[in-house]
Formats: structure tokens, sequence, C-alpha cells
């Protein structure tokens, strides 16, 4: 028998059958659901404890989510601008964002890349924040997985901050 209780690890499979579950409603919702997901979970967060430990939970958790995006949905053997295209179509395709890769440095592995239309942020007000924590976990838990060494992401324009788009620097840990 399966073990029910809720161990706290995550595991793909947890994500479900939707079209067993959802047969008449589908597989998509409207990104304002999204956001006020993810907005209400910030805002309890940084009430129960604090704006940086709330922002530290959210990169650990977009970088979890990086690895196991990459695991399960991307191909890890591919070139790497073959993966890099790959991750923009996927990108896409699951109305993520549009992802662009600015820059890479073969020899340290330096990246910037771009996401245009954020699903996180992009059409919020100005707060002169960049508040995209949980994409600079994403990316890095997937450079992390591709690189197989750990990688660090960190925003540097958003649209909460004014911006068009979000730019995120990447190095190796
Ligand atoms: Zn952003």
């Amino acid at each position: 028998m399966e073990d029910r209780q809720l161990s706290g690890e995550f595991k793909w499979s947890m994500l479900g059958d939707l079209n067993l579950g959802r047969e008449h409603l589908g597989a998509e919702m409207p990104v304002l659901v999204y956001r006020l997901f993810q907005y209400t979970m910030r805002a309890v967060l940084a009430r129960e404890y604090g704006t940086e430990e709330m922002i530290r939970l959210f990169r650990k958790s977009g970088e979890l989510a990086g690895e196991e995006f990459a695991e399960n949905i991307l191909d890890l053997t591919l070139s790497r601008e073959a993966f890099f295209a790959e991750l923009q179509e996927k990108l896409k395709e699951l109305q993520i964002g549009i992802l662009r890769f600015e820059e890479f440095d073969e020899e340290n592995g330096h990246a910037v890349l771009t996401v245009g239309e954020d699903l996180d942020c992009s059409g919020l007000p100005v707060s002169g924040e960049c508040v995209c924590n949980y994409d600079e976990g994403f990316i890095s838990g997937i450079l992390g997985k591709y690189f197989k060494r750990p990688y660090e992401a960190v925003e540097v324009d958003c649209w909460a901050r004014g911006d068009r788009v979000c730019r995120f620097e990447a190095n190796k840990r």
C-alpha cells in the first residue's frame, strides 16, 4: 500500500493526472489565480518569518521546481545550444515567459538572460523591488541540473522595478 502520509518531499507524480481530475475544466487556469496564490503566500511568509526569509524560501522552492522541471520536462543530454532552445520553447509553450539568452560565456559559465511577459511580475505595479525570487531559483535549478554544478541566478531588472523585461544574471556558485 502506498504511503498516504504527506512527507514534505516533492515528487513530480504529486502534480497528478489532469486529464482524469479536470475532465471538464482542463489543464489551464488564469494567471490571476496563480498570482493570487503566489502573492498571498509571499505576504503570509513575510509576515510570519520576515521578508528576507520569505525571499530565501521562494528561491529555494523555485530551485527545487527548476531541478524537477529540468529532469522531467527537459532533455539534459542535448548540446548546450539545443538545450537553451528547448528551454526557450518550453517556457513559451507553458506560458511562463518569453526567454532570451543575451550572453553566455563558455569559459566561466556566466549567463545573462531575459524573460519577457513574465508569469510572476509582468504588469505588476512598480514597487521598486525585484520580485521574481521564485524565477531566480527556477533558473538556478535548471542551469545547475544541466551543467551539473550549483548555479546562482539573481534578478537585476524586473517589471516591478519599472523595467519592461526581467533580466537575470547567472553564475556558477
Ligand atoms: Zn521580474
